[in-house]
């Protein structure tokens, strides 16, 4: 059997913490996957789905381009974005920044550090439709809508702070928030998406 085999994107931001919490996910659910740091464009090869951390969307859009990995991204069937993550999936950003682009694969409207300033940040309890999560949010982005094909899994304040999209084979999810930071709960509903479990 093809071995089981899942990207984190590995420039910056929380990468450790989602190769451990994508471990233990896939512990929790008895089946074994490889979890492999992905930097460059060899390494998107025979991946079942990619990561991608939160940190600086800025960043990422550029770090991606300059390896040559941008075009072989959007053709990555599985994707789970958080936060930064989250943006590179959108098709519209708010105020990006000059020549930033995104994956353009989410029918979601996203504007970057809605809620203000670092130290505007916060976290809190959230329900979703996984379940109960204490939610992370850093410098967070804020979906300010979602087309009629992607499903709101949480809302916060009634805005959405999750989702998720189906295109044919393709499937993204999206946090706003950072799910790696608290539990295995988002991750175990990636792995079980991307495995059809
Ligand atoms: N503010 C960041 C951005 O615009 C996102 C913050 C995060 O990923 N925690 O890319």
């Amino acid at each position: 059997m093809k071995s089981r085999k899942i990207g984190v994107l590995a420039f910056h931001g929380d990468v450790i913490e989602h190769i451990e919490v994508t471990q233990r996910a896939a512990k929790n659910l008895h089946i074994d996957i490889e979890v492999v740091s992905v930097r460059t464009k060899e390494s998107l090869q025979n991946l079942d789905a990619l990561i991608i951390p939160g940190g600086e969307s800025t960043t990422l859009h550029k770090l991606c381009e300059r390896e040559g990995m941008w075009e072989k991204m959007k053709k990555i069937k599985n994707i789970f974005g958080t936060c930064a993550g989250a943006i590179m999936l959108a098709k519209v950003i708010h105020h990006k920044t000059l020549g930033q682009k995104t994956l353009e694969l989410m029918d979601i409207e996203i504007d970057r550090n809605a809620y203000g300033r670092q130290t505007e940040s916060f976290d809190k309890d959230v329900k979703t439709s996984l379940g109960n999560i204490h939610a992370v949010f850093i410098r967070a982005p804020r979906i300010k809508r979602v087309g009629k094909e992607v499903k709101i899994l949480a809302r916060n304040e009634g805005e959405t702070i999750a989702c998720e999209q189906k295109i044919g084979n393709y499937y993204y999810l999206a946090a706003c928030f950072h799910p790696e930071l608290s539990s295995t709960l988002f991750h175990e509903y990636f792995i079980k998406k991307v495995y059809q479990m």
